[in-house]
Formats: C-alpha cells, structure tokens, sequence
C-alpha cells in the first residue's frame, strides 16, 4: 500500500525547485527520494503545493540572483518556504544569513548537503503521513550506493511488487506481482549495511511473508552456503549476521500467514526483534472479503494470541481502514472489539478514501464521509487507550535504547527507541540527562535506560 492509497486531500505535497550544479542535484534528489520515502507526494505547481523547497546555488551573482527571485516567487505564490543549498550558507554583509535577510518569511534555512536537516524543517512545517505503508525507499543504499536515512538505520529491501489484489489498492497495477530479490543479494547488502555502522535495519516490501514465493523459494547462495529464498532463512540468516554487530533486526510488513508462526520463536530467542508489523485492514471478515485481504480475518486473534504465547514481549504494529464502502455499525464495533482483545501496541487508522481505479469504488454502499471520519476518531480512542496501558506497564522496567539524537553528548539528555518502537512511524524514548557525570549518549549507539513514565505515545526515561 502507499500514499496513492489515501491521495491528495490526505496526501501533503510539496514543490521542489532544484538549482546549481550537479552535486546540489544529488543533495536534491536523496531529498526527494526522502520525502517520497516517507509518503510525501511532489508538486509541479508552487500553488498546489503545501510547501515549497528551494535548493539554491550561491556560487556566481546570476546564480544568486536566480535563486533569491525563485525564493520571493515562491513567497507570493506559495508562502511557505525551506530553503537548502549553498545560498544557504552565505553570510550577509553584516555577518547574518543573506537569505534571511532578504527573505525573512522563510520557513527554515539550511546549508548544502543537508537532507536531514531539511527533512526536520519539512516534519516541522508539514507533519508526514502517518501512514506505515509509505513508499519503499529505493534500492540506492548498502553495498556501494547512498544512504538515505541517518548512519545507524537503514531500510532493506527484499522485494517489489505484490501478488494480492486488495479493492483498495492500486500498488500492483503500478508495481507489478511480486518479484523478490535473490536472497544473496540482499544477504550481502544486510552485511554491508552492518559493517557500515548500520545497527537497525529494517526488512521492508508489499508483502514480507511471500517472499520467495515468486521464485518458488529457489535455493540461493550467500557466504559459499545455500540459502532458500524464503522468510524463513532470510530472517534466521539476517538474526546471525546482525548478532557479532550486535544490530537490530525489525520484520515490517508481514500479513498473519502460518509460516509467520516459525519467526515468532526466533523473536522469543532474541535473534531479531520481537517486534511485528502486521498490516490488518480490519478484523470482519465481512469486510476483509470486501477487501480481499490477504491472510482473511477469522483467525487472526487466535495467532496474534498464540505469538504474544509464545514471545510474551512481542510488539505488534498495525493499520485499519474504518468506513469502508458498505461498512455496517456492527462490522466498525468488530473491529473495536479485536483491537482491545488483540490488545494491538501501536495502531494506526485511516478513514476510507477511495483512489482513482481502485475496485473498491464500484463497492456499494460508500460512506458518507463524516461517518468514516468519525469511525477513525472513535477507533483512534480506543487504539490509543490500549496502546497507552501498555506503554504505562513499562514504567519502572530498563530498556535497551537507540539513540536517535544526543546533542552535546546526551548531557541535556536526548531522543532514541526501544525495540518495541520503529523510527518515523512509532512513538520515541525521551531520554533525560543522566545522573552520572561520566555517562555520555551517542547518536547510533545502544544505552540502556530505566522507564519512569509514559507521556502520550512515548515513554521518558532515564539513561543507566
Ligand atoms: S497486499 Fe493488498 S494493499 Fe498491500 S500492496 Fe498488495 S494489493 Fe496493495
């Protein structure tokens, strides 16, 4: 699923106007292939979009000029501006910021070769979609590509495609069926992500559970050994090459299959992290039909209750889509009912939005849409009160924690997650100054920190 699932009205789109030479186009491109990756849509108009960037060149004054008069057009005609690039940088005569102090309206101001800083101004000024099914990041990173998210996470590809034809989506008539990537390939990327200081990493897909399935799980090679191309193995093998890294293994994307049942056991061991994100839809299987759903309703609690059995700490992620065409008020109270029994950790809710070519929209029985957005408020309620208990039963237990960000070494204290948390898309871990004066936190390393509250979605705790 992505974004084209849930378009414009929800989506938040952004203009993007690229200046300068070619290496400012490469800072432009992983920018774009960020804000894709994180579900943005892009817009060719300044006035169809939510907000503008300019990444401006300051190396001649007509580049200069060029990029202060793209800047003041997109003011008037959009009005919310980040500006990026070597403009960026220079001062003004009086040792200010020259493009503050031409254009004071701007949003936020970053130097050249500053993706993550443009994406902080982006996530303040424009909140992403919440949506886990963004678009994948591509396949630029790993063996000898770029990075595009910060040095200690990274995103694995395994497959594109899918083979599922929900009435909701449009991925497979964009995308194709499912083709996966041989199992050395992405073997050897995990291994280079590692060594490269990689200490999460994230399998992502359309449908992680099928992988192989288009290969007929073929036998693979990696290492000088052969290896199925299959869930399975990939998640057993990723567990052994992540453990002398002593990185973190994370399944997104897995739909409730029984073969899932076989990685619950390598979570309890603690090869990878007990951590699943399994995305539902909905619980009736009136509606799951509807949908065409992969891996259909009826048993679902039953193996959701069977993992939290077997691996008692397991954290499951989740998304719904409340008011879908012909939704009944018993169909929406099912669906409650199942996320308090299921007790889902993290949950998260779209009303129905129909998409253009979707089989969904010749349903009947669409939703007025004030009814699917009141259904998404009041499940968002309920999720949320679940979700909350469960954060509040961590307080007074010691988590091991990622540090995200840690500025002047954590002595202010700092951001990071537990496994139990995703970036981007789950809550964060407020880490407080440390009692110890010999105690320092570092971006991409693991601290252990005791739990005193939960706030919200996160937790807040003090680093040990
Ligand atoms: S499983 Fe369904 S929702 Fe997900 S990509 Fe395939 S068709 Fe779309």
């Amino acid at each position: 699923m992505s974004d084209a699932i849930f378009p414009n009205k929800t989506t938040p789109t952004i203009g993007f106007v690229s200046l300068g030479c070619p290496k400012a186009l490469t800072d432009s491109e992983l920018i774009l292939t960020q804000l894709s990756a994180e579900g943005y849509q892009t817009s060719k108009t300044f006035q169809g979009a939510d907000l503008v960037i300019v990444n401006t060149c300051g190396f001649i004054d007509d580049a200069i000029k060029e990029s202060l008069d793209t800047i003041g057009e997109a003011l008037t005609e959009n009005g919310r501006v980040i500006v990026t690039g070597c403009l960026g940088a220079k001062a003004s005569d009086d040792g200010g910021n020259l493009v503050r102090q031409m254009h004071p309206k701007v949003l936020a101001v970053t130097g050249p070769h500053a993706t993550q800083e443009v994406m902080d101004a982006v996530h303040t000024n424009l909140p992403k979609p919440h949506d886990p099914f963004v678009d994948l990041v591509p396949n630029a990173f790993g063996v000898a590509g770029i990075k595009l998210t910060p040095r200690h996470y990274a995103y694995l590809k395994i497959s594109e495609g899918c083979n599922h034809r929900c009435t909701f989506c449009i991925i497979p008539s964009m995308r194709g069926d499912l083709v996966s990537r041989p199992i050395g390939d992405v073997l050897g990327e995990a291994r280079a992500l590692f060594e490269g200081g990689v200490k999460e990493l994230l399998v992502i897909s359309q449908d992680t559970s099928a992988y192989g399935v288009d290969v007929k799980y073929r036998t693979g090679f990696w290492d000088g050994k052969p290896v199925k191309t299959r869930m399975l193995e990939l998640v057993q093998t990723l567990g052994e090459i992540a453990e002398p890294y002593g990185a973190w293994v994370r399944l997104h994307y897995v739909y409730p299959y029984p073969s899932v049942d076989d990685i619950i056991p390598l979570m309890a061991a603690g090869k990878v992290l007990p951590y699943l994100d399994v995305p539902l839809q909905h619980s009736h299987p009136d509606v799951l039909r509807r949908m065409r759903r992969p891996a259909s309703g009826e048993r679902n609690l039953e193996r959701l209750q069977q993992w939290r059995q077997a691996c008692p700490e397991i954290v499951i992620r989740s998304t719904f889509i409340a008011g879908f065409p012909g939704e009944t008020e018993e169909e929406f109270a099912h669906l409650l009912d199942f996320v308090r029994e299921a007790q889902i950790d993290r949950a998260g809710c779209f009303a129905y939005s129909p998409v253009k070519g979707a089989a969904a929209n010749d349903l009947p029985g669409m939703l007025p849409l004030e009814i699917r957005e009141e259904r998404r408020a009041r499940f968002m309620e309920v999720a949320e009160a679940v979700s909350a208990t469960k954060l509040q039963r961590r307080v007074g237990s010691t988590m091991q924690v990622l540090v995200d960000s840690a500025p002047g070494m954590g002595k202010k204290g700092g951001l990071g997650r537990s496994y139990a948390d995703a970036p981007e898309i789950d809550g964060v871990v407020r880490l407080l100054p440390p009692e110890k004066i010999s105690k320092t936190l570092k971006v991409g390393e693991f601290t252990k920190a005791r739990i005193v509250s939960a706030q919200g979605h996160d937790l807040v705790a003090l680093p040990i």
